[in-house]
């Protein structure tokens, strides 16, 4: 098709146009019916967005997602490039991308009556068709849809409505694409009014003088339901002519989050320029953990839910907790790079700013509630992993008058020589799924997440000045005979049977 140079050379190769949203349409029916993947690199919306998504396409419908932030929505109508023609005929230097076969503007219209079939075509690649805006408060028709260039008028001797003295916007020069426009709430309420107009009737008022536009463009949009109340609103003809309005989520299950992050996340650094010559391995309880503090972000009551936690969080914070412990190793001539979970709580500046507090955590402070976070994540993943192991012996080790003092910077080896005297701990680690033989920075990972894990349970207690030593929070701790019978009764004897309180 690209060796195709003229209009007549197009008419007779029975090239037909369709309306944009036809096109999609066609070529998402031809990816059903070969069963290729949808939208590459969206994970977790297979039952519930993207059937969604399918029929709104499948419709011919302009849509809205709705969704909290960091829920893939830009990335979804990024995704709708992909069912683009890979290319199509345009008249050439059209701001507008005008059809050969049936020019819009009046100077392609001109061209086409002289020129005949020897009208010469280019072929606009896909990537080309998608126009992309976030919608601001400060947005003007001028920017959306154009403006009259008088001086252009006065120059050619034409009338101020002549459309050939526009000035083109961002809408005229999606013709034949899409258009998405980000956080359509924000847009003023005029704008919203012109979108419309131009939806409906092809028309649109530029400084009280009418221009006919007859555009084909699929219109799609993103908003946050907060924003709808918090600060602006969708005018109603608008969302009238919105056809399918569809709702993303964060993600559902924890391996669908964990599958997000680690495609997100920057963690393989091989690759970099300035190569470090480090290998980074991540310990699977390392990306548990990380996922779990937005989990419990979002169920938490000091956060704020209508602005939600977004899934920035877990990926940014993965790449934090990489670089701390890239750089202990650097600075302690490692060669292995194994993140510990001492090193999520240095992980704080990518944690505080994500999400907004509530009265009662404004009160706590937004980096007192991140350390509460990490703490329960952290207790929780641990308890998962060590569900019914006995640990009495390295927490008596503590109450006996023990103490290690350890920071997030000390070397693998000096962190394995330090804990050696505490029994039971070496083997408590090796529990997290060390391999036998694995070299120290993830022994030191391991025992690392054990002591954080007791940490976490309150069997224990970390200051900033003596390291970990036995948990202050009883004045006597129970014998191991009394432990034994308290745990009997509020054990949950392997997933057989439960008790919910
Ligand atoms: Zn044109």
């Amino acid at each position: 098709m690209a060796a195709i140079q003229t209009l007549g050379e197009l008419r007779r190769s029975g090239y037909r146009s369709r309306p944009v949203k036809q096109e999609i349409r066609d070529n998402l029916v031809c990816k059903l019916r070969t069963g290729e993947t949808l939208f590459p690199g969206i994970i977790g919306y297979d039952e519930t967005v993207i059937p969604q998504l399918v029929n709104a396409v499948l419709s011919r419908h302009n849509f809205i997602l709705l969704g909290l932030r960091g829920q893939a929505k830009s990335r979804i109508l990024r995704g709708l490039v992909d069912l683009l023609d890979e290319k199509i005929p345009v008249v050439p230097g059209c701001e507008i991308h005008d059809d050969p076969l049936a020019p819009l503007c009046a100077a392609c219209r001109a061209r086409a009556a002289r020129d005949g079939d020897d009208l010469a075509i280019g072929w606009l690649p896909r990537e080309a068709r998608y126009v992309e805006k976030l919608a601001t408060p400060d947005v003007t028709i001028a920017d959306m849809v154009g403006d009259i260039d008088p001086i252009k008028a006065a120059e050619a001797g034409l009338n101020l409505s002549d459309e050939l003295t526009m000035h083109y916007g961002l809408l005229p020069r999606a013709n034949r694409g899409i258009f998405a426009i980000n956080e359509l709430p924000d847009l003023a309420g005029k704008i919203q009014v012109g979108l419309f107009n131009i939806l409906q009737e092809g028309d649109v008022q530029i400084k009280g003088y009418p221009i006919r536009l007859k555009l084909d463009v699929m219109l799609v949009f993103t908003a946050n339901p907060e924003d709808y109340t918090a600060r602006g609103k969708i005018i109603t003809p608008l969302k009238d002519r919105i056809g399918s309005e569809i709702r993303t989520h964060y993600p559902v299950t924890r391996p669908n989050a964990l599958a997000i992050t680690k495609q997100e996340a920057w963690t393989d650094r091989r690759t970099s320029g300035t190569s470090s010559g480090l290998s980074i391995e991540i310990p699977g309880y390392i990306r548990e953990v990380v996922e779990e503090v937005a989990f419990q972000a979002r169920a938490d009551r000091k956060i704020d839910k209508r602005s939600g936690v977004s899934q920035r969080l877990p990926i940014t914070t993965l790449e934090l907790v990489v670089s701390n412990a890239e750089r202990r190793a650097l600075a302690n001539r490692e060669t292995l790079v194994a993140p510990r979970v001492t090193d999520v709580y240095a992980a704080l500046p990518s944690i505080t700013g994500k999400f907004e507090l509530e009265y009662e955590g404004e009160l706590r402070g937004a980096e007192q509630v991140a350390r509460d976070l990490i703490r329960s994540a952290v207790g929780t993943i641990f308890t998962g992993i060590f569900d019914g192991v006995d640990t009495r012996a390295v927490v008596e080790w503590f109450d006996l008058g023990g103490s290690l003092p350890l920071g997030d910077a000390i070397a693998a080896d000096e962190m394995i020589t330090r804990t050696k005297g505490v029994q039971g701990l070496r083997e408590l680690a090796d529990r997290t799924g060390l391999p036998p033989g694995a070299p120290a920075p993830l022994v030191a990972s391991a025992i690392d997440f054990v002591l954080e894990g007791l940490y976490a349970q309150k069997k224990i207690s970390r200051s900033e000045e003596r390291g970990y030593t036995a948990a202050d929070t009883a004045p006597r701790r129970p014998t191991r005979r009394e432990e034994q019978s308290m745990e009997e009764d509020i054990r949950i004897p392997g997933s057989k049977k439960k008790y919910y309180n």
